[in-house]
């Protein structure tokens, strides 16, 4: 039977560059999410997310369309699940998602593997969401605010992984993942 596995973990830590790297394996299908935010540069619909209007996501939320969702930085985040019941009849599916989602998700699928990345240290951190360069200097602080909190939901998480080197922490993911039953 496929798997649904969760990734979560601080903005920056890079969660979007490991999963890139498990897509790669063949084995793995990306959730791809509703947002009512606006695409960054480079961001296309229906690859990065479904880029939805406010009423929209309203109206899923009403049909029960989500699996989870969650309203984040002033914006709504959440997990289609027509989109992924289809995904999990061929491939394991991966949620990138923040956390107060991921337990949701936990709490709707139980069978759910939840995976927590964290960086090496703090100060690494900060120079990777720096460095991406794609958010402003007030959204990085709003950013690095939220870290302790996600942090601290550490240990309802089945795993976490620590994205030092990229190629070590995927290798560990794969095989948690494969262990897990
Ligand atoms: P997230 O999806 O968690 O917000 P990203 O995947 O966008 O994070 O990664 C943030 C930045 O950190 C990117 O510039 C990425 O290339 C870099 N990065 C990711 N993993 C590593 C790693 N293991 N070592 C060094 N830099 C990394
Ligand atoms: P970003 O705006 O950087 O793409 O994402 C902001 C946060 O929303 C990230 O922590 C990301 O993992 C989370 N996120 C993305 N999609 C979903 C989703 O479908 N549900 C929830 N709960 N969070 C999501």
């Amino acid at each position: 039977m496929n798997k649904l596995i969760v990734i979560s973990g601080p903005s920056g830590v890079g969660k979007g560059t490991i999963v890139n790297e498990l897509l790669k394996k063949g084995d793995y299908a990306l959730s791809i999410s509703c947002t009512t935010r606006p695409p960054r540069r480079g961001e296309k619909e229906g690859i990065s997310y479904f880029f939805i209007s406010r009423e929209k996501f309203e109206a899923m939320i009403e049909e029960d369309g989500f699996l989870e969702y969650d309203n984040h930085f002033d914006n709504y985040y959440g997990t289609p699940k027509d989109f992924v019941q289809k995904q999990l009849q061929t491939k394991n599916v991966i949620l990138e998602i923040e956390v107060n989602g991921a337990l949701n998700a936990k709490r709707s699928y139980p069978e759910a593997i939840l995976i927590m990345i964290l960086p090496p240290n703090f100060e690494e951190l900060k120079a990777r969401l720096t460095g991406r360069g794609t958010e402003s200097p007030e959204k990085i602080e709003k950013r690095l605010g939220r870290i302790s909190y996600e942090l601290s939901l550490k240990d309802k998480y089945d795993f976490a992984v620590v994205n030092d080197d990229l190629q070590r922490a995927v290798a560990e993911i794969e095989n948690l993942i494969k262990s897990k039953q």
